[in-house]
């Protein structure tokens, strides 16, 4: 069993130091248990946060443990009256090839899905997460402004093309020419807009010639300094990552704007929204799940992924994945079906 610790808490960007691949005996399950073998592993982005040693919704990952997060797995040995051998799970089993469980907390995807790293992705915590954040704290109205950064990535990607359906006009944010393109080409975005550009405020306001009522916010920093002033009167902000921040370890420099922002929300009524969510929205994934099943049969939703082969591959795309250098979500295979 190959598996990748916590070695030490990041200063910053983590490194690759931080991390530590080692290999253990199989576990072996008791009466009443299954032996999972994973074949997809989830990266994403909030495993930055569980490495710090702070408080925050969810317990940090402790030195010396595994790495936590979701794993694409097949049931390899059951002694559980309701798995059978071969069948495909959802766990949170980490970064790990096995994982020993007595049933709790998985979720069966049956015996031959089709694409069984989607329940990862625009099937799981991401697609569910852009579908929430966007018409419960959203709430879209036909004709309106949308822009989301991270524009390409599961959670921006689901938001521009459900507010597209929805009827919106949207305008992405990402970094570089090729992601923009293709939000643009392939993804049915309004319009998309390089963050690393020296014009990027002007051209966003360019391009939000009636101003943005809603803004997904993924990223913070330098984009919500842009996005600010152009927000209408009345705008909603589901608030659910603020990724150019996960690495900082200091307040920015430059003149405090917390009164700025404040003066903002309140004269233009703007409702900013944070959520996490399963602890918030968990009971309604089947009506997530019924949607977007449907949307995706009749292809009205694309989705990328980024495969990443090998289990020592792992920390490398993870540090890339906080910098940007993934396009699409990034999913690690770890083994054969
Ligand atoms: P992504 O793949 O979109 O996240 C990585 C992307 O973030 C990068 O590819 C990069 O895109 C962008 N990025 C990184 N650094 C910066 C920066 N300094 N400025 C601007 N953009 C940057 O991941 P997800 O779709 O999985 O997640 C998107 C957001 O949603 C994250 O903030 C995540 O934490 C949050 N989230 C929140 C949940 C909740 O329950 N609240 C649940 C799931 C996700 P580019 O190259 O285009 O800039």
């Amino acid at each position: 069993n190959r598996r990748i610790v916590l070695a030490s808490r990041p200063q910053g960007e983590p490194v690759a130091n931080n991390f530590r691949l080692e290999t253990v005996n199989k576990p072996v399950p008791a009466e009443g248990e299954v032996l999972l073998r994973a074949v997809y592993l989830s990266l994403d982005p909030y495993m930055r946060g569980r490495m710090n040693d702070s408080k925050s919704y969810a317990e940090p990952v402790a030195i010396d443990d595994v790495m936590v997060g979701a794993a694409v797995s097949q049931v390899e040995v059951s002694n559980h009256p309701d798995y059978k051998v071969g069948e495909w799970i959802l766990s949170f089993g980490g970064w790990q090839d096995y994982l020993v469980s007595n049933g709790e907390g998985l979720m069966k995807l049956g015996d031959n899905p089709s694409n069984p790293s989607y329940a990862l992705g625009i099937m799981g915590m991401p697609g569910f997460t852009a579908y929430m954040g966007l018409l419960d704290i959203g709430a879209p109205k036909a004709g309106e402004t949308i822009v989301v950064a991270a524009a390409t990535g599961p959670v921006g990607a689901t938001v521009g093309q459900i507010g597209k359906l929805k009827g919106c006009r949207v305008v992405g944010i990402a970094g570089g020419a090729e992601k923009c393109r293709y939000a643009k080409e392939v993804l049915g975005f309004d319009e998309c807009i390089n963050h690393k550009a020296a014009d990027f405020a002007q051209q966003l306001a360019k391009h939000c010639g009636n101003g943005i009522d809603v803004y997904f916010e993924n990223v913070g920093g330098k984009v919500f300094d842009a996005v600010l002033p152009l927000l209408n009167t009345g705008a909603r902000v589901p608030l659910c990552g603020l990724i150019s921040q996960y690495n900082v370890t200091s307040l920015p420099d430059g003149p405090d704007r917390l009164s700025l922002l404040m003066g903002t929300l309140l004269v233009k009524r703007i409702k900013m929204q944070g959520f996490i969510i399963f602890d918030d929205y968990g009971d309604r994934y089947p009506e997530f799940a019924n949607d977007m099943g449907q949307w995706l049969a009749q292809g009205k939703i694309q989705y990328r992924e980024q495969i990443v082969d090998g289990l020592e591959n792992m920390t490398s795309a993870f540090i890339g994945l906080l910098k940007g250098e993934n396009f699409g979500k990034v999913v690690i295979k770890v083994n054969n079906p």
